[in-house]
């Protein structure tokens, strides 16, 4: 039996040995999790010249656009790499346009993925996939500068000047000891997880009268979500997410998104994979069902689910600024505002009862265009650590609205270009002046760079 200091630890603990690892690179910037947050912070970074290591855990890049098969993006009427995407999924005829809200769009997957490794790779971001952030060491000061992975290559440790955590859940802060809330209050419940689907139809256009987008008219939602949950009902298909959705992504392609997980923490690997295996097992009992009625919905076929479950509430992590569900009903504006959010509040019910009444929470909150600032973006409690997309510092209602992808995008943006000018100037992120920070971001975002 193991001993430690000769004696026997608990019969169910089990004392691992230290050991040495290699450090494998010291770079500028490492950007933790390759969502739509990190892709945009790794190559913002790269693009001002600074060295760039990009972890992502999946074999994609992308996140939830990716992996989690989203295929719909709000908030994205924003110059910089929300417009390069855009400019670039419309040359790949991958992206098809809401004409009554401008900035929300569908788009091809997998487009998006090969899309996000090119720009990646043009950039010189060296990106490792399939790699998991276990570990989080500070210097005497205070400041994070190591980070341990895990991955087919063992367990291996970088060092980095600066560091961004854009797992979305917050690993990163919270293996570097910062303060952080989840859920309503400072723990779950949270909203729940929903693993979306690619479904492929025999005829497009008989599925009009059930899809909430489709062609690009996007302005009724509300009549294809009561017509899809009655079909579903008469065929007794029961599904765990009250507002059924099906939106055009291209020609005979849909995203199927029906199904809620409560109650699970994105931290806890055993109840996230039961959500996955029950959310999975549920769309392919809902489009057997579907396929067997026939008439619009003859042939329909299962394209793809998920590799990941959508996660929408993880840590919040806490930042220089703690943005409020008062700044988002006021329209709060910041000198140091990196984007202006202007999507709704957007909570989706935490239980299945809540949910069969109403799959959204009502707060009565309407939403102010209002600005993110960049204080947000740069972790409390700890140096030299920044925080980009749903994992800033903010409260449960204000994440609600500031945590769709086009927002972060934008924070990536900005979270990537301090961190490299933070490496270049030999600064901690909260040293820089941010009106300087500002001024570059605003020219960054004037123009696209060339594949
Ligand atoms: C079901 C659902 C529907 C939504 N609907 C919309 C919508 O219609 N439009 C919209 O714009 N937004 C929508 N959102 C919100 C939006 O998807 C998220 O808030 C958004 O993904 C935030 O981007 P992110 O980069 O912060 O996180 P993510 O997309 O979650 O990316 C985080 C990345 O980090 C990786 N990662 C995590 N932990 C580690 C680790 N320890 N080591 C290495 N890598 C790690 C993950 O694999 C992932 O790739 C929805 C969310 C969900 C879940």
């Amino acid at each position: 039996m193991d001993t430690i200091n000769g004696e026997s630890p608990p019969a169910n603990v089990f004392e691992e040995s230290a050991r040495s690892l290699p450090i494998v690179d010291t770079c500028d910037v490492v950007v933790c999790g390759g969502g739509p947050a990190g892709f945009s912070a790794a190559i913002t970074a790269a693009r001002q010249g600074a060295r760039v290591r990009l972890f992502e855990v999946n074999g994609c890049l992308g996140g939830v656009w990716t992996s989690g098969l989203l295929t719909y993006v709000f908030d994205a009427d924003k110059p910089g790499i929300t417009k390069e995407l855009t400019t670039r999924l419309e040359e790949r005829e991958a992206i098809i346009h809401n004409r009554q809200f401008p900035g929300r769009f569908t788009y091809e997957p997998e487009e998006m993925k090969v899309l996000l490794e090119e720009l990646a790779i043009q950039s010189g971001v060296e990106v490792q996939l399939h790699t998991l952030i276990v570990a989080v060491y500070k210097d005497r000061n205070n400041k994070v500068d190591t980070l341990v992975t895990e991955s087919k290559s063992g367990r291996q440790a970088w060092r980095a000047h600066a560091i961004i955590d854009a797992t979305g859940d917050g690993d990163v802060g919270a293996l570097a000891g910062c303060e952080f809330e989840i859920g309503e209050r400072t723990e779950c419940p949270c909203q729940p997880m929903t693993l979306n689907a690619l479904v492929v139809a025999e005829d497009a256009d008989a599925l009009y009268p059930y899809t909430s987008f489709m062609g690009g008219d996007g302005a009724h939602r509300g009549k294809p979500v009561r017509e899809f949950l009655r079909v579903l009902k008469e065929a007794e298909l029961d599904v765990s997410y009250s507002e059924p959705t099906l939106f055009q992504v291209r020609g005979t392609l849909f995203t199927l998104m029906i199904n809620h997980e409560y109650a699970i923490e994105p931290w806890d690997a055993a109840k996230v994979s039961n959500a996955t295996i029950r959310a999975r097992a549920e769309i392919y009992r809902v489009a057997r069902g579907l396929r067997k009625l026939g008439g619009p919905w003859k042939g329909l076929q299962i394209a793809s689910s998920g590799e990941h479950i959508g996660i929408r509430d993880g840590r919040r992590i806490k930042g220089r600024y703690f943005m409020t569900k008062e700044d988002i009903a006021s329209g709060s504006s910041h000198p140091d505002g990196i984007a202006k959010v202007t999507f709704n509040v957007d909570i989706h019910a935490p239980t299945r009862e809540l949910n069969d009444v109403n799959s959204t929470i009502r707060t009565g909150i309407k939403v102010k265009p209002y600005d993110i600032p960049l204080r947000a973006l740069i972790a409390r409690d700890v140096d030299g650590l920044m925080m980009a997309g749903r994992c800033i510092s903010g409260d449960y209602i204000a994440h609600s609205s500031y945590r769709v992808t086009g927002n972060a995008t934008a924070m990536g943006e900005a979270a990537g270009l301090t961190s490299a000018m933070a490496a270049q100037r030999n600064q901690l992120p909260h040293q820089l002046d941010s009106r300087e920070v500002l001024h570059v971001l605003n020219q960054i975002r004037g123009g696209i760079v060339s594949l």
